[in-house]
């Protein structure tokens, strides 16, 4: 007899869905190691009302505490293209209180949490995993039949049961952020991106409003560029006339895997889910939704594993099978959107903005460029820029 069904570790968007999914139908513990659920961050808070959707969220005012009706982008040469829509196309949450609301329903399902209780070691016994936990520096052992990895961006627990999840460091942004508050100059119902190889290189500076006058001001940039991402983010904020004279109520720094999807997202008696599966959007790094979708398939295949007493490494392959059919193989196609990206310079950046419209940007970033759109882009948009067609031609070749 083990002493949980399903322990899942970590009481993120992924490890809470998990919880909810499966707290009815099994025994279930959640491990974190914080304090609280929630907090810190390490995230910009904005939710797309498609993922509202997909995982039936109705949003309350309490955490979904801004609507956002679309987003402006700003050009490296000072232009902006805005896209706003009549009603709500997201919200930025308030994380802290919308986790723990998660986490009330995963316990009303079922499901146990322990917080300040850190996985440090796991080791497969027979057909059971072992796990050594830290609380308050004493160890305890805790046994169950599969885990659910979903220890974030740096999570070690998948690493310990053999599953290869090293992130590479070509597909990782390093994030920086400050919540403001006392900051001018933006419409609040709007996400604002800043793009530009000298503000943000390979990536992009935010303000995702959060209330008003208060909003999370952040930067993502490629995990090895020369320069930290706290230094591009301050040098831009003196720019600022709105923000320069704001205060700083929280700084929030994270690591973003956004590309890298793992082959494998099982090994025996393991399923791993959200950041620590590298479940994230490759372009615009938001993994809320995605990590509570994987977590929620993650339950639904931990449960089955119990039922039918398989935790083989094949039979639980389905689970990563059904993940790349759900999201991973659109994420992949984004991915080749990202890499084309990064090579454009401010000038091609310009050029593309001023010359293609808001569907088409779209389409291409989803990899779902039509023969209709390539023929003009090819013959009549990118006809003079040789290098921009060159790239536009190898990624649609892709
Ligand atoms: C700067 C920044 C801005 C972002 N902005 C957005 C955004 O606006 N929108 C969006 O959708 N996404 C955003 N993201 C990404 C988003 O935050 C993550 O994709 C999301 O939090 C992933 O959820 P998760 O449950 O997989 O992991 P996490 O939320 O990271 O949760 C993992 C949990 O595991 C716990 N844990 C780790 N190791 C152990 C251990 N050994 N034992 C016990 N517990 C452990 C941690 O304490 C943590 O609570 C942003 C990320 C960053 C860094």
């Amino acid at each position: 007899m083990t002493d949980y069904d399903i322990i899942i570790v970590g009481a993120g968007p992924a490890g809470l869905c998990a919880a909810i999914e499966t707290g009815k139908e099994a025994k279930v513990l959640v491990l974190d190691r914080k304090q609280e659920i929630g907090c810190p961050k390490r995230c910009a808070e904005g939710l797309s009302l498609r993922w509202f959707k997909k995982m039936n969220l109705k949003p309350k005012k309490e955490w979904a505490v801004q609507e956002i009706k679309g987003a402006e982008l700003y050009t490296p040469n000072g232009k902006s293209i805005k896209m706003k829509a009549k009603k709500a196309e997201g919200y930025v949450l308030e994380r802290k209180i919308f986790e723990k609301e998660l986490a009330i329903e995963a316990v009303k399902k079922g499901a146990k949490i322990l917080m300040k209780n850190q996985v440090i070691g796991a080791e497969k016994k027979d057909n059971e995993i072992e796990l050594i936990v830290e609380e308050n520096k004493e160890k305890k052992k805790i046994t169950c039949k599969i885990v659910i990895a979903c220890d974030g961006v740096d999570s070690l627990t998948a690493k310990m049961l053999g599953l290869n999840t090293k992130l590479d460091l070509k597909e990782t942004d390093s994030g920086y952020q400050y919540e403001m508050t006392g900051i001018t100059g933006y419409d609040e119902n709007l996400l604002h991106l800043f793009f530009g190889t000298d503000i943000a290189p390979r990536g992009y500076i935010w303000i995702f409003p959060k209330r008003k006058g208060t909003a999370n001001v952040g930067i993502g940039i490629g995990a090895y560029e020369k320069e930290t991402a706290k230094y591009y983010l301050d040098k831009w904020i003196k720019t600022q006339d709105g923000l320069k004279n704001g205060s700083i109520i929280e700084v929030n720094a994270g690591v973003i895997p956004v590309g890298g999807f793992l082959e494998k997202m099982q090994a025996d008696n393991l399923l791993v889910a959200g950041d620590a599966g590298h479940m994230v959007d490759p372009i615009h790094g938001g993994g809320i939704g995605i990590a509570m979708e994987g977590g929620r398939l993650a339950g639904k295949h931990a449960i089955k594993a119990i039922k039918e007493n398989k935790f083989s490494e094949k039979d639980l392959s389905e689970y990563t099978k059904e993940w790349y059919k759900l999201s991973g193989n659109d994420l992949k196609r984004r991915l080749k959107g990202r890499h084309l990206l990064e090579k454009l310079t401010n000038d091609d950046f310009n050029y593309l903005v001023d010359s293609i419209n808001v569907e088409e940007a779209l389409r291409i970033g989803n990899g779902t460029l039509t023969k209709k759109d390539k023929t003009i882009l090819f013959t009549k948009k990118l006809i003079t820029r040789p290098k921009l067609l060159k790239l536009m031609i190898e990624y649609a070749r892709d």
